[in-house]
């Protein structure tokens, strides 16, 4: 096996980073050849697929694709397909992984793939005895949901649970809310679930006495969660200008904004989701539907939070984690209609929707990491100021004694320049020795 970390891969031209991203997980030479006509041929998304995809095309419309290198997840390589407009994405991701690789990698979990899909039921007389008519009904009701998909159901998913929830203070007075649990496996499930909301409507109906409104998936997965946690050893967070320390203790005050307050906390999983999505889009899946997720089971506790926590051990390592909604499938969708996301999912070397929404998690807390690094050395750059500040006096020929007071004056501006120094000393000199105009004395 190849291994995913490689240094001066940027330096490549495109041609070469396509063809051996091609040879990646050892295929047939054929095999790598249809791949490159996938990646940067005509075998990419064309117009007549396109036009059965959605309605009213005119074209297409291309995003950058690239690799992440340096992911190492549960012990094994993996090369991450992401596509992005944004600049610094991919290297980032890529930098933080190899940070990351020198802890041993990422290691990374989920729950099994359950949806929840929503009955809302309004007209109810009763609601507390209707709920209780509908949970006495629970076996007969799963029943009805598994007739629906016998593919899945087949394959070991199918319904799971069945909950009733009262809410008696809407604006338009009780309803009740059944939740259908469904294993998705390996489909994200929104159509599967619409599928079978729609069919048990009519039963539940009968049932309560009421009238079905809503049949619809809900989005907010927190049945099917990710999660993945890293660890980086303080000495690989070392920099020229900065010790791993104060990088790691930066990097946990910055978390510590973001776990309280929603101003900091929507731009800290902004930074996630640019990991996140980037690979979402990669393999065709539903990016609306995992932001959706993300930012409701952010707020899940009503006020809206951080999605990660950093923190250190006992021998001061930086640990990482970041648990969220991961509702994404490598069957359906557009997964398996769009030759680059089949592709996408091929390099990735997942074999089901659980392993691809553990891959996209640790990406996105790279991601989170990459970003937290940046802005706590460049929060630490503040102090740094003053270092900077001393070399830039001293090289325009402050003598030791008058170091300090030049560099104050240049701090207190907010102007840490070579032309600036040189004035202030000039004026410096002038206060001290008002009848020298000469540099040096
Ligand atoms: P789908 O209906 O295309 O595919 C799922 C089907 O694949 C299953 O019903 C099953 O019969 C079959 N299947 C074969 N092998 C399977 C396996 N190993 N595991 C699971 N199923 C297997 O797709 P879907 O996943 O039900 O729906 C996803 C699509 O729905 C996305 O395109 C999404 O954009 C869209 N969508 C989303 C929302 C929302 O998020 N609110 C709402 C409506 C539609």
């Amino acid at each position: 096996m190849i291994s995913s970390r490689v240094s001066g891969f940027y330096r490549w031209s495109l041609g070469e980073r396509a063809r051996w991203v091609a040879r990646w997980g050892g295929p047939s030479d054929g095999v790598a050849a249809e791949r490159v006509n996938i990646l940067c041929g005509p075998n990419g998304l064309d117009l007549t697929r396109a036009d059965q995809m959605v309605e009213n095309v005119i074209g297409l419309h291309g995003l950058p694709l690239g690799v992440a290198l340096n992911f190492v997840i549960n012990g094994r390589d993996v090369l991450v397909p992401m596509a992005v407009e944004e600049p610094s994405v991919i290297a980032g991701a890529s930098f933080a992984a190899r940070l990351v690789r020198e802890g041993g990698g990422f290691q990374t979990d989920s729950s099994d793939s359950e949806m929840i899909g929503q009955i809302q039921v309004i007209d109810v007389v009763d609601v507390w005895s209707a709920r209780f008519k509908l949970l006495s009904a629970r076996e007969e009701l799963l029943q009805c949901a598994n007739e629906c998909d016998p593919v899945i159901v087949g394959l070991g998913g199918g319904a799971r649970d069945l909950e009733v929830r009262v809410l008696e203070g809407t604006p338009i007075g009780a309803m009740l809310v059944v939740h259908l649990v469904f294993d998705c496996l390996d489909a994200m499930g929104a159509n599967t679930v619409n599928t079978v909301c729609e069919a048990l409507a009519p039963r539940i109906e009968e049932m309560t006495g009421g009238r079905v409104g809503l049949r619809i998936l809900s989005n907010l997965a927190d049945r099917r969660l990710a999660r993945a946690r890293c660890m980086i050893p303080v000495e690989a967070l070392d920099t020229d200008d900065f010790a791993g320390e104060q990088v790691a203790r930066g990097i946990v005050e910055a978390w510590a904004l973001a776990s309280v307050d929603p101003y900091r906390a929507a731009t800290h999983n902004k930074g996630i989701m640019n990991g996140v999505d980037a690979v979402v889009v990669a393999t065709g899946n539903d990016w609306r539907a995992i932001e959706a997720g993300a930012h409701a089971y952010a707020a899940q506790s009503g006020r809206y939070c951080s999605l990660s926590a950093w923190e250190r051990d006992n021998q001061g390592n930086l640990i990482g984690t970041l648990e969220m909604p991961m509702a994404v499938g490598i069957v359906g969708g557009a997964t398996r209609v769009h030759p680059v996301a089949g592709l996408a999912v091929e390099l990735l070397g997942v074999q089901s929707a659980r392993e691809l929404a553990e891959v996209i998690v640790a990406v996105g807390l790279a991601q989170n990491l990459a970003a937290l690094r940046a802005l706590a050395t460049e929060g630490i750059q503040r102090g740094h100021m003053r270092l900077h500040a001393r070399q830039v006096a001293l090289a325009v020929g402050a003598a030791e004694h008058e170091v300090a007071s030049v560099v104050e004056r240049m701090i207190a501006e907010g102007h840490v320049r070579p032309d600036r120094a040189e004035a202030i000393l000039a004026e410096h000199r002038r206060e001290v020795n008002p009848g020298s105009h000469q540099r040096g004395q």
